[in-house]
Parts: C-alpha cells; sequence; structure tokens
C-alpha cells in the first residue's frame, strides 16, 4: 500500500471516533434540541415535490444569499460546504503544499492538524498558555519565521472554549503576512462573531457552521466568509453539487425560522453555566470558563479514561480529551437538554 498512497497520508495515524451504547450524548458538541416537527414536516414536503433526479443548482444562489444575509457578509463572498469540514479541506488544498507551514495554536481541533499533514506541509504547533489562553506572541512569531501561509484559529476554541479577542486577531492579520482562518464553529454561544473585520482585511475567512447552535449537524452544512478576490479563488476548485437538495432547502427553510428557534442558544449558555457552577463545587475536578457549547475540565484524581469509563457505566457519553497536547487529565463535556446535564452532574460526582 505505501507504494501507491502518499507517504504524507500512508504515515498518518486513523482519525477514528469510536461509538460507544448510551443515552446521553454529550461528547461531539452537538445541539442537544430537535427542530420542531412542523419545521421538519415543512423541509420534506418541499423536497418531495422537487426532482431528485436532477443536478441541484450548479450555483445556489438563493441560499447563498439566504446565508450571507444571515451572517453578515456579501454573497459574492460566501461559500457554502457539506459541513464546514468541506471547506476547511477546500481552503487547505488551496493554499498548502509541501514546504509550505501551517500554524496552529495547541489543543486545538485536529482535523486542521491531520488536512495540513496530508498535503505534506509542514505544522508549527504552538502551546496555550497554561491557564489555557492563546499565546499570541508565540503564534505571530512562529508565523513570522516560518513564512506561515497560513494561520487557523479555533474562536472558541475546541476543546479548551475559549475565545480569542478581536485586537489579538488583529494582530494577527496585522503582523503577519499568512492567510488567517478563524473557525467559529461555536461563536453562537460566545459574545460576538468578528466577522466586521473582514471588511478591513483580505487575507481573512471566517468559517461557521449549522452543526452546533442551529441544530443540524446530521444535514452537514457550513459556510465561508471570504474576501471576494479569495472566494473567487476558491471557487475554482470547489466540488460543484457538495451541498445536496435537501440540506439546501433545510438550511433556507431554518434560517426563516430562526426567531423561532434561536432561544435554544441562551437556554444552552445557561445550561452551560448551571454546569460549570456544578463542576466547580467538585474537590477532585478543575473546570475552566467557556464561550462555547461545551467545558474542559481536569480531573485531578482519577484518570480520566477511569472518569468516562464511570459515566459510561450511566450512559452518559463524554470525550476523553486527554491524548490531546496539554491536557492529560482532560475531558470535554457538551451542553445537553436540562435533564440531561442534571443527569450529568450527578453522575460525575460519583465517577470523579
Ligand atoms: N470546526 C470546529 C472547531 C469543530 O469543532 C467542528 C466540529 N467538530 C467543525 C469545525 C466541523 O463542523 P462541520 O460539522 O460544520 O463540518
Amino acid at each position: 500500500m505505501g507504494e501507491i498512497i502518499r507517504s504524507e497520508i500512508f504515515s498518518l495515524d486513523e482519525y477514528t471516533l469510536k461509538q460507544f451504547p448510551h443515552r446521553i450524548k454529550l461528547n461531539q458538541n452537538e445541539n442537544p434540541f430537535e427542530l420542531p416537527h412542523d419545521i421538519k414536516a415543512e423541509i420534506l414536503e418541499r423536497v418531495g415535490a422537487m426532482a431528485w433526479s436532477r443536478y441541484p443548482a450548479f450555483v445556489p444562489q438563493r441560499q447563498i444569499e439566504a446565508v450571507a444575509q444571515y451572517a453578515g457578509w456579501v454573497p459574492d463572498g460566501t461559500l457554502l460546504g457539506n459541513g464546514s469540514n468541506d471547506l476547511l479541506q477546500l481552503i487547505f488544498m488551496s493554499v498548502l503544499e509541501r514546504n509550505q507551514t501551517l500554524v496552529i495554536s495547541q489543543p486545538t481541533f485536529t482535523l486542521y492538524r491531520i488536512l495540513a499533514r496530508g498535503l505534506g506541509a509542514d505544522v508549527v504547533e504552538v502551546m496555550m498558555t497554561p491557564e489555557f489562553t492563546f499565546d499570541v506572541d508565540g503564534i505571530i512569531a512562529a508565523a513570522r519565521r516560518t513564512e506561515a501561509r497560513l494561520v487557523v484559529m479555533c474562536s472558541p476554541n475546541n476543546p479548551t472554549g475559549t475565545l480569542m479577542s478581536e485586537p489579538d486577531v488583529v494582530r494577527i492579520v496585522e503582523e503577519t503576512e499568512s492567510l488567517v482562518i478563524l473557525d467559529e464553529a461555536y461563536v453562537h454561544f460566545a459574545p460576538g462573531s468578528l466577522r466586521h473585520l473582514m471588511m478591513r482585511y483580505d487575507r481573512l475567512i471566517i468559517l461557521q457552521t449549522f452543526s452546533k447552535a442551529m441544530g443540524a449537524a446530521g444535514l452537514r452544512f457550513g459556510y465561508a466568509l471570504a474576501p471576494v478576490d479569495l472566494a473567487r479563488q476558491l471557487n475554482k476548485i470547489k466540488l460543484p453539487y457538495s451541498v445536496n437538495i435537501f440540506t439546501l432547502v433545510a438550511a433556507e427553510v431554518l434560517l426563516s425560522r430562526w426567531d423561532r428557534l434561536k432561544g435554544w442558544i441562551s437556554a444552552l449558555v445557561d445550561e452551560r453555566e448551571r454546569v460549570r457552577a456544578g463542576l466547580m463545587r467538585l474537590r477532585n475536578c478543575r473546570v475552566y470558563p467557556s464561550s462555547a457549547n461545551f467545558l474542559l475540565f481536569e480531573s485531578l484524581n482519577r484518570k480520566p479514561a477511569d472518569v468516562f469509563a464511570s459515566l459510561l457505566k450511566k450512559e452518559i457519553l463524554v470525550r476523553d480529551v486527554s491524548s490531546y497536547p496539554m491536557l492529560g487529565r482532560g475531558m470535554r463535556v457538551t451542553t445537553g437538554t436540562p435533564e440531561e446535564n442534571t443527569a450529568f452532574l450527578q453522575a460525575i460526582r460519583e465517577a470523579l
């Protein structure tokens, strides 16, 4: 196989997520609330009336405009993807190659490293501070030293929940010559997006997704907000029809009903803070502030693998993130429904 598969890919570890039987799923930062039945029915009815034998529109202009309006950016700079992962891959493929460098902060979302390594690019990882804030000076220095093509910042950061401040993003763009991706997958749970910076810079791309706050992870829908000139380049190599007609319709309906749905977000933020307060009361636990729909906590006594197993016995699934850099004692729990969170808090008290 090693003679056929590109060596960069052959040498990668497998990217897996093990499934376990569970009752309460708090391991993938999904939204625990389902779309109301009538909204699902409206989507199904509209898709049912379409021709499934035909391709989606070559350019799904109506949905691009709806997303652009919702996100506060121009349609010509808005790219739709089959999840934001799809757009990450597109941007990485357009920018990175052998002997080029990606700079990321660690710990962060695993896919950045995998995609860059798969393309043969070098990855420079700048560790966060011990309190899990971004080492912005270190990131800038690394990007300058390596003349990095690309810097990817995740804010709020998965798995730490850390928000990057506007002045810090501005510094990274202004003090480097790299393309900067700001992955705002969790931004709806934070005080606000930094999309207005897009007006000022032609080297900044913002990624957002319907998989978290918008409650549509199963639909696979994400979007990039990019400077128009850059979007034009990316569109040259973007696969046509990567978003299917079902998802296009669902996204449009979801946006048109968003006023009715968006109460999800404040409910989840309140619940996140309730869970955090509950974890703070536990002796063997250190929990960090979060601007996302999950919390990073450290088990100070028992090993994360044992805590994970104890929770799983009660059919509660969380994420053991102890293999991430700096997170030897780390675990991540997604904010669920109030009932799920209460069950988690009861179980974790015994598990720690
Ligand atoms: N970015 C971050 C930081 C994420 O955590 C995730 C999902 N785990 C994604 C992007 C991918 O989201 P999508 O479902 O839109 O592909």
